[in-house]
């Protein structure tokens, strides 16, 4: 089994093998044929997994094959939101994001707390098609009137049990009831827990729509 039989973009194809990837990692396997086919994902995959790569490859393909139009006043509509809980993953996901993006069009971004948001914000202004952020930074974000989801065809929730208890549910829930979210069924939601405690169930319930659940 190899990256071939994916059927990704040429692009996207060229960044993984520049990258060193070979083989897909078992969650790699099962998720990106599950995104490529418009499906939400339920997944329960660690950190080390590969599981950033199983939802980046698929989105960024899915991407190119969009139409994308890039022209907001004011603010950022971008295509696909990331949500991770802390800075470092943030860091992790937005440099594996830019690695599989490279030589295309897709600007990609990111926001987290603890620093100044008018650099964050200069940046996003000069465009952004996918966002990696923590929930709170984001919130703030959205709340000024400077990012919203009208354009988010793709949402992904990462570690979405850390995210629980690092207590940032209210956070979560203010982000997906946002009323320019557009409604499961028309969107691609992918959640990513290590674990699967009820409370993911649930959220699971409410964010996803037909989902296909896979445990790795
Ligand atoms: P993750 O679980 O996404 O944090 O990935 C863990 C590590 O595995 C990262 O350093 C990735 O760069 C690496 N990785 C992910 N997928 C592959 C792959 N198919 N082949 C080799 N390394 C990979």
């Amino acid at each position: 089994k190899n990256f071939a039989e994916a059927n990704l973009r040429p692009l996207v194809m060229d960044n993984i093998k520049k990258s060193g990837y070979t083989t897909p990692t078992p969650i790699q396997k099962h998720s990106i044929p599950i995104v490529m086919n418009n499906r939400d994902l339920m997944a329960c995959a660690q950190t080390g997994s590969g599981k950033t790569a199983a939802f980046l490859l698929p989105i960024i393909h899915r991407l190119l094959a969009d139409n994308l139009d890039l022209i907001v006043e004011n603010h950022v509509e971008p295509q696909a939101v990331i949500v991770s809980p802390t800075r470092e993953l943030c860091m992790q996901i937005f440099n594996e994001a830019r690695k599989f993006a490279r030589e295309s069009i897709l600007k990609v971004c990111i926001l987290y707390g603890g620093t100044s948001v008018m650099h964050q914000k200069s940046r996003i202004m000069n465009g952004c098609h996918i966002l990696v952020a923590t929930p709170g930074r984001l919130n703030d974000f959205v709340g000024k009137g400077l990012v919203n989801f009208a354009s988010t065809k793709y949402m992904v929730l990462d570690e979405a049990d850390r995210m629980l208890d690092m207590g940032f549910l209210p956070c979560v829930e203010q982000m997906m009831n946002h009323e320019t979210m557009i409604p499961t069924g028309e969107r691609t939601t992918l959640m990513f827990s290590a674990t699967f405690p009820e409370e993911i169930q649930r959220l699971a319930g409410k964010f996803l729509h037909d989902y296909i659940f896979v445990a790795v």
